[in-house]
């Protein structure tokens, strides 16, 4: 096992290292990021305000802006001379958010890749196969650095090139399959067209996937064609890139890696810490990166935190399966819709196929609509419209204009995360 005796500290050895990282941590970053300095003194709180864990409310939030509002490099702690790699965030708009890595930092990173890696089943000597986008996205070398720190044999395909990507698949017998969720429903559909038996042909029995939310219905999906074992993987690159949680064996939350990162939920609108269960926003404490401490940053992500035992045997506590993240949530018509409700919904319906587009617009009022692939046979049938249509209505509370298309109709993704919604109401 990789870095067993950290994956099942127990609760009070864990707590013990977290509340020591935490003061060390508050103030290497008050001493060496004026960023800190600056919200500290404005808060008027001192390093040594902070004697326990629950002393972590008297830090100030860190936002995206903080960090943009810097570019590029207005947030390091140490002089750019000890920087082993930067990164970027993959934002559409305006300048990036450029994350950097000092080699302890990276090591870091890797190790905690690891361990996700050998939650997930991966040993020494397998072959995975690594669909994510290599480049300044930390996807590709996050699970890059993850698959070398356990000893597995990496295949660094990246993203696309689908062809490619199945006879390799098949033809190295890879047993490990990573990527966006996305991309792997694009794979059940494309391997098939490219005439493989997908359960026959490839020898895939773990896949970790993440980079975007998914359901549970893409879970069984990709799971039933595979005849693998999927799981959840969590991070973003703020946080060192992939790799601050992942779901055990028991896929019951996935487990944050809490002697590097304290995670709190709070209430988006006013900010105040939630009990552990309650749904909020993600807040997450860095409690050792070098290059760029981040003290409670956060993450816009929705879900709960769970801080019992797990049955796994594991004390790190677990987060809920993200549902969206805030800013992909749609307000249509003063109603709150995630994306990955639509999603749900669709999947739990078996005739269709497993691409789908959510158009929002605006002509008086919001509108709704709701393309989805299904079979030459079934595009014209009026009770699969009317039941979708229902379902839809039944688990969003509002009403959906549904289109049926035959398979192979919509876009397809082929690199990075999917655009499954486009919003063509005019922004103020
Ligand atoms: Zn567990």
């Amino acid at each position: 096992m990789f870095e067993h005796k950290a994956q099942f500290l127990k609760r009070k050895e864990l707590k013990r290292v977290q509340l020591s990282k935490l003061r060390r941590i508050v103030s290497y970053a008050y001493q060496n990021v004026p960023l800190f300095k600056k919200r500290f003194n404005e808060a008027g709180v001192k390093p040594g305000s902070i004697r326990t864990l629950d002393d972590i409310e008297k830090i100030p939030f860190t936002v995206k802006n903080d960090l943009r509002d810097n570019y590029p490099l207005g947030v390091l702690a140490v002089p750019q001379t000890r920087l082993y790699c930067l990164h970027a965030s993959s934002g559409t708009t305006g300048k990036p958010i450029i994350m950097a890595y000092t080699r302890g930092d990276l090591e870091r990173w890797s190790k905690l890749m690891g361990r996700s890696f050998d939650v997930a089943g991966v040993r020494r000597g397998d072959v995975v196969q690594n669909m994510f986008g290599y480049g300044l996205f930390t996807g590709g070398l996050g699970f890059h650095y993850g698959a070398r720190a356990v000893g597995a044999t990496i295949v660094p395909t990246g993203t696309g090139n689908t062809k490619r990507q199945l006879m390799l698949m098949k033809d190295l017998r890879s047993r490990v399959a990573a990527s966006t969720p996305s991309y792997m429903i694009y794979l059940c559909e494309a391997s098939r067209i490219e005439g493989y038996e997908p359960k026959v042909d490839f020898a895939v029995k773990v896949g970790i996937f993440g980079a975007e939310p998914w359901s549970e219905q893409t879970r069984k999906r990709i799971e039933d064609v595979f005849g693998l074992r999927a799981h959840d993987i969590y991070g973003m690159s703020e946080l060192y890139g992939p790799g601050v949680a992942i779901e055990c064996e028991q896929r019951n939350g996935l487990h944050v890696w809490g002697d590097e990162f304290l995670v709190e939920t709070i209430n988006p609108d006013t900010g105040d810490v939630l009990e552990p269960g309650k749904e909020g926003e993600l807040v997450f404490t860095m409690l050792s990166r070098e290059a760029m401490p981040l003290l409670r940053y956060r993450t816009r992500d929705l879900s709960r935190v769970f801080e019992e035992e797990c049955a796994c045997g594991r004390y790190h506590p677990r987060i809920q399966r993200i549902k969206g993240r805030s800013d992909d949530m749609l307000i249509i018509g003063g109603v709150n819709v995630f994306p990955s409700q639509v999603e749900h919904v669709l999947m739990n319906i078996p005739t269709l196929g497993d691409q789908y587009q959510i158009i929002v617009s605006h002509a008086e009022l919001d509108r709704l609509a709701v393309k989805v692939e299904t079979t030459p046979e079934r595009v014209n049938d009026p009770n699969l419209l009317k039941q979708i249509q229902s379902d839809l209505l039944a688990v969003l509370g509002i009403r959906a204009d549904v289109q049926l298309v035959e398979l192979g109709t919509l876009p397809r993704t082929e690199v990075g995360k999917a655009r499954r919604v486009i919003d063509l109401r005019t922004k103020e």
